[in-house]
């Protein structure tokens, strides 16, 4: 099994790329992001409190995402990896990662983080907003509070996977295409 988190802040191109690399490697693609709005848009329980949160900008809390993970890892037992989108987003959702994984006597090969300026981010997310239909990205004062969240609660997830030497930056900035090519080579050393 091949097993890597795509790492960086909202905005900085984790769901283009994890599109482009499940086609590629056959990774099974595991966005927090995307499970949560497929719980908002069926308006399950889950779902109504989670957009409470959501919307605000803040993270929602760990026991609810990481109950998610574990199901998504069980039901899909014949994966030759996973893609993790989004997830782990705290030390503590890391953790619980680690000790999933094991149980499945697998882990994370690598960690590659996308490496973009804050200007930008705020750039690529309000235009988003404009097409994705996305509550959460309309609202510069949201998108900054994400961007906020990010850099007091999951900033310091890279340093949790740097102890391990899994942490690889990779430049978020210049064509998709480029970005995928250099996301692509640092795999490539890997599988
Ligand atoms: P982005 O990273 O572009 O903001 P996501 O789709 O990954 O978009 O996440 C949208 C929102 O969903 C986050 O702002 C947060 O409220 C919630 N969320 C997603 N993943 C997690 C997670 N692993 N832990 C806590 N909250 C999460």
């Amino acid at each position: 099994m091949f097993n890597l988190i795509l790492f960086g802040p909202p905005g900085s191109g984790k769901g283009t790329q994890s599109e482009k690399l499940i086609a590629k490697y056959g990774l099974k693609h595991l966005s927090t992001g995307d499970l949560l709005r497929s719980e908002i848009a069926s308006q399950t329980p889950l779902g109504v409190e989670a957009k409470k949160i959501m919307d605000k900008g803040q993270l929602v809390p760990d026991e609810v995402v990481i109950g998610m993970i574990s199901s998504a890892l069980d039901a899909n037992p014949n994966a030759k990896g996973f893609l993790f989108d989004g997830f782990p987003r705290t030390p503590a959702q890391a953790e619980a990662l680690d000790k999933l994984l094991e149980l499945k006597k697998t882990s994370i090969a690598v960690m590659l983080a996308l490496n973009v300026s804050e200007e930008e981010l705020v750039k690529r997310l309000m235009k988003r907003g404009e097409t994705s239909g996305r509550s959460d990205d309309t609202n510069e004062n949201v998108i900054r509070a994400r961007i906020i969240e990010y850099r007091n609660k999951t900033a310091v997830v890279a340093d949790y996977y740097y102890n391990f030497d899994k942490v690889v930056m990779v430049k978020g900035e210049g064509s998709v295409d480029d970005i995928f090519k250099s996301l692509s080579a640092e795999i490539d050393q890997r599988i």
